[in-house]
């Protein structure tokens, strides 16, 4: 039997592989590399739709759909806006980020795109051997984004981030487009966290999603009517279209997702640990772990090396276990951040990029009874994260 032969392997063309292979293509380690991306399905449809915050320029600028420079909170009875100031609040639609990752991956010759599904890896001293469907492929390191069948992290801390949005066209004017809502709580089910976000495109279109952190899902039913019933009593809109809908669950997890790494495989995406817990956020970190990739690859260190750093998934490790026990309590945990933290703070505290002494600020911002027993347990558990 002859295999194919790669010196690496991206499993699944999705935001994790695709940022992958981008920073792959970008850099010229890799020209005389023989890398090979796999996807199991050919992707015609807009699946999710990606934002995040950034600074200035970024790569994927040209397939950003409408970015904002003014956002707000509701919660506690209170506004809070905030303006992004360097930052901006990117939008992008899944399919235009395939589309641009798969043309560039056509336009290089040393990256080959292959449609195969793939049903097992096995590492083994020099190589993994990758099985898919059609065919068998070897390679020296692979990149695999697969979430594992029935994936359920146990011993961890898991709720989940759950929601449905309409994109709705309005006959009178019904939204501000310069600024999007990133929780607003005046709808919203109090024996949860459980809010609207609103993503305004025109002073008539807008994606509104009903949002939940929470252990258990919701039936569809629950959002439907929490979105119908914001649309009518909150924004008192008596006719709108809906002309496109979108649905998600992400995990957000103290799972240890770096057990699953082996010699010559690593676990990338939401099955790399690279969903942030805390938020569900991972578009913009598979860019920044992509990066600290290649890095690795470049000075021949195992591309796992120093991915996250530790301190960060303690917090994220507190958050979730304080939603976890007191799930109704994240309107005012996130009322309290974004009430005493300036909008750069929080980005930067986000992305992991905060000194010791503002991760302090922050924390204490938001502290309570709850947190001090999170804390105190996490304490007594020897700080593990799992
Ligand atoms: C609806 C939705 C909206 C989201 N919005 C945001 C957001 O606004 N901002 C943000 O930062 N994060 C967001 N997320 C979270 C996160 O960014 C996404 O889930 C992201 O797509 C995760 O990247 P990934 O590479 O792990 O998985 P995916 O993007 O799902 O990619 C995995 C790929 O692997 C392929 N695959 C799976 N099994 C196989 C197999 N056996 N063989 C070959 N290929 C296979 C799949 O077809 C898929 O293309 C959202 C998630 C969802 C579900």
């Amino acid at each position: 039997m002859s295999f194919k032969k790669f010196n690496y392997i991206i499993i699944g063309a999705g935001a994790s592989g695709l940022q992958l292979a981008l920073a792959m293509l970008r850099d010229d380690f890799f020209k005389d590399k023989n890398i090979g991306i796999i996807e199991k399905k050919v992707k015609f449809k807009n699946d999710k739709t990606w934002c995040y915050w950034e600074s200035g320029q970024g790569l994927y600028d040209d397939i950003v759909y409408k970015s904002w420079k003014y956002g707000y909170v509701k919660a506690c009875h209170k506004t809070i806006n905030f303006d992004l100031q360097d930052y901006s609040y990117k939008m992008i639609r899944s399919l235009d980020f395939y589309n641009f990752a798969k043309k560039k991956v056509d336009q290089t010759p040393y990256i080959q795109w292959i449609e195969d599904e793939i049903v097992s890896t096995k590492s083994s001293e020099n190589s993994v051997e990758i099985v898919g469907k059609k065919d068998t492929y070897i390679a020296e390191h692979s990149f695999d984004s697969r979430l594992p069948k029935n994936y359920k992290p146990a011993n961890s801390i898991n709720i989940l981030q759950h929601f449905e949005g309409w994109f709705i066209e309005t006959k009178t004017k019904a939204f501000n487009p310069e600024q999007f809502c990133m929780m607003d709580y005046s709808h919203s089910d109090k024996s949860a966290t459980n809010f609207i976000y609103i993503l305004p495109f025109t002073e008539h279109k807008a994606l509104v999603e009903s949002t939940y952190f929470s252990p258990e899902l919701v039936k569809s039913e629950t959002y439907r009517s929490q979105i119908k019933s914001y649309l009518e009593n909150i924004l008192k809109l008596d006719a709108f279209e809906i002309y496109e809908k979108e649905k998600g669950i992400i995990p957000m997890s103290s799972h240890p997702f770096y057990i699953n790494h082996q010699a010559h495989i690593t676990k990338i995406g939401t099955s790399g640990g690279w969903v942030k817990a805390s938020t569900g956020y991972s578009f913009k970190n598979s860019e920044r772990l992509a990066l600290k990739i290649i890095n690795n690859l470049k000075s021949s260190k195992h591309p796992k090396n120093k991915l996250f750093k530790k301190r960060y998934k303690h917090y994220d490790k507190l958050f979730l276990d304080v939603l976890y026990h007191y799930n109704n309590y994240g309107e005012i945990v996130f009322y309290k951040m974004y009430k005493y933290n300036d909008i750069k703070t929080i980005f930067s505290f986000l992305d992991e990029k905060t000194k010791f002494y503002q991760d302090l600020k922050i924390m204490f911002s938001m502290t309570s009874f709850h947190f001090i027993k999170a804390f105190l347990k996490h304490i007594f558990s020897g700080f593990r994260i799992k």
